[in-house]
């Protein structure tokens, strides 16, 4: 099969860059990503956010802010605005990014309350990705990505 550029979570490769200080390794996504040329990123990090980090979620008016109240909504959009570089300059044409952060989430977010609550919604890098033409797929949706590949030859 054809080996594509994919841009993919860094946690969910086992990297330590959860908030938590954690990673969300993925053994179907580390699989997947074997054959494929893969650019790892976090998107917090690379806003200068510190690892670990107090945990944060969108909130309606799109705005980021931590449990504590803190805005990190600068650094939430500097981290996107790399993680998109980062994918133009490889040439990445699709990312896989983990579910339900206020980072890297897709279709699916916390509502701002810290009480795990989903709502439908975006993280800000995977609205910035989908929104500049990178399709994002997490990774509960890895399945339905690599049948569509297959499918595509
Ligand atoms: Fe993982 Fe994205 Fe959160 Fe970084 S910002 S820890 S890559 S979900």
């Amino acid at each position: 099969r054809a080996t594509m550029k994919i841009l993919v979570s860094a946690c969910l490769l086992g990297e330590n860059c959860k908030y938590s200080g954690g990673n969300n390794y993925n053994q179907a996504v580390c699989d997947f990503a074997r054959g494929h040329q893969v650019v790892p990123v976090c998107p917090e990090v690379l806003g200068g956010l510190p690892t670990p980090r107090p945990p944060a979620e969108r909130q309606p008016d799109g705005r980021v802010v931590t449990r504590e109240g803190g805005d990190v909504t600068a650094e939430y959009r500097a981290g996107a605005e790399k993680a998109l570089e980062l994918a133009r300059a490889h040439g990445c044409t699709l990312a896989v990014l983990k579910e339900r952060s206020p980072s890297c989430g897709r279709g699916q977010i916390y509502d701002g309350t810290f009480s795990h609550t989903l709502i439908p919604g975006s993280g800000v890098a995977a609205q910035l990705l989908e929104t500049q033409g990178i399709p994002v797929y997490g990774e509960s949706r890895l399945d339905e990505l690599i049948g569509q590949l297959s499918a595509e030859g």
